[in-house]
């Protein structure tokens, strides 16, 4: 199939993309920079990719089967009034254009299915809760985005197939959460990152490329569903693994501040964390090839 991604230079969406690749699909990677992307999928390596920038996503997307939708400004940054406007007009900004442009084209050559990315910021934060698809959004900031996020992907009609995946903490070799927290872990030694009781609700990155990828092409994957591991864990606990993982002691604490220090406001997305259960993606048979965290962690660090 053909497959237009937003957000295929980042994280995911360069594993993404190197997974249809590896299976023969043609990818249309939907950029703002041009460079970036040929530096990322050069073409004597990637044969059946086609970069595209603005204004020439309309056309990539006429020319598609699927689409998946992951562009948004990095939150773990240091939020200023300016920085949290950004994070959120960049995600409604993109989903808005990918919306527009799938409605635009012709009936016979509209793409079947739309699977975008939301996050398990959704449902707010909590120590006690357990939250699967159908429970409520929370009320802080994150799940004013997500909320906001997903009601413009859900604008796109005319039988057109919607995958909301709202995606935990990614882990993965060469980005994402680990990268930032492995080099404070060595620095202080490791161990829980403020309180430790916080939930964290992680997924292993080729889970949840495969999550994706099941999506595009499975009728059944259909609304919102969690890229979650079966088996969140608390930060602390996540800490006491890495630990063991990396050889590493794990009795010091990380201090909220070190963490703050590092992604300012955006560290809430470690510090407050929420317990999310994949139940759709358990519901669909979906087989996870990493549902412990010490698998995962191993996979990715040693
Ligand atoms: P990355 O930050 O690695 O990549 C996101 C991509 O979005 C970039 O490569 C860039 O593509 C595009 N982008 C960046 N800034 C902007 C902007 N201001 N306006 C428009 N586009 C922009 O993200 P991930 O791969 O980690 O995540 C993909 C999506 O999944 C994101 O939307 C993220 O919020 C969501 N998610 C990720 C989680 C994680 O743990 N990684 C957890 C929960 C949700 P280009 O420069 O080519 O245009």
């Amino acid at each position: 199939m053909t497959v237009s991604v937003t957000g295929a230079t980042g994280f995911i969406g360069q594993k993404l993309v190197q997974r249809l690749h590896a299976d023969n699909h043609t990818i249309h990677v939907l950029t703002r920079s041009r460079s970036k992307a040929e530096a990322i999928f050069p073409g004597r390596d990637f044969p059946r990719i086609v970069i595209a920038e603005e204004p020439k996503w309309k056309e990539s997307i006429h020319c598609s089967n699927g689409v998946v939708n992951l562009a948004g400004m990095p939150i773990s940054t240091r939020w200023t009034a300016e920085i949290k406007k950004e994070i959120k007009q960049s995600r409604l900004k993109v989903t808005s254009k990918v919306v527009e442009y799938i409605q635009s084209a012709p009936e016979e050559v509209r793409p079947s299915v739309l699977v975008s990315a939301t996050a398990v910021g959704y449902y707010g934060t909590s120590e006690t809760k357990v939250f699967d698809e159908q429970s409520p959004s929370g009320n802080d900031y994150l799940a004013e985005v997500c909320r906001e996020w997903e009601a413009t992907a859900l604008r796109v009609n005319g039988n057109v197939r919607v995958a909301l995946v709202r995606i935990g903490v990614v882990l993965g070799k060469d980005g994402g959460a680990l990268a930032k927290m492995v080099p404070l872990f060595m620095m202080f030694a490791g161990g829980p990152l403020g309180s430790g009781q916080q939930w964290f609700s992680w997924i292993h990155v080729d889970d949840l490329v495969n999550l994706i990828y099941e999506a595009l092409l499975n009728p059944s994957y259909t609304g919102v569903i969690n890229g979650t591991a079966p088996n969140p864990v608390r930060l602390g606990e996540l800490c006491r693994q890495l630990g063991e993982v990396m050889g590493r002691p794990s009795w010091l604490p990380v201090p909220d501040f070190a963490l703050k220090a590092v992604l300012g406001e955006g560290a809430c997305v470690v510090l407050d964390g929420q317990k999310v259960i994949p139940a759709r993606a358990k519901e669909l048979g979906f087989p996870f090839k990493y549902p412990y965290v010490k698998d995962a962690l191993r996979a990715i660090l040693s």
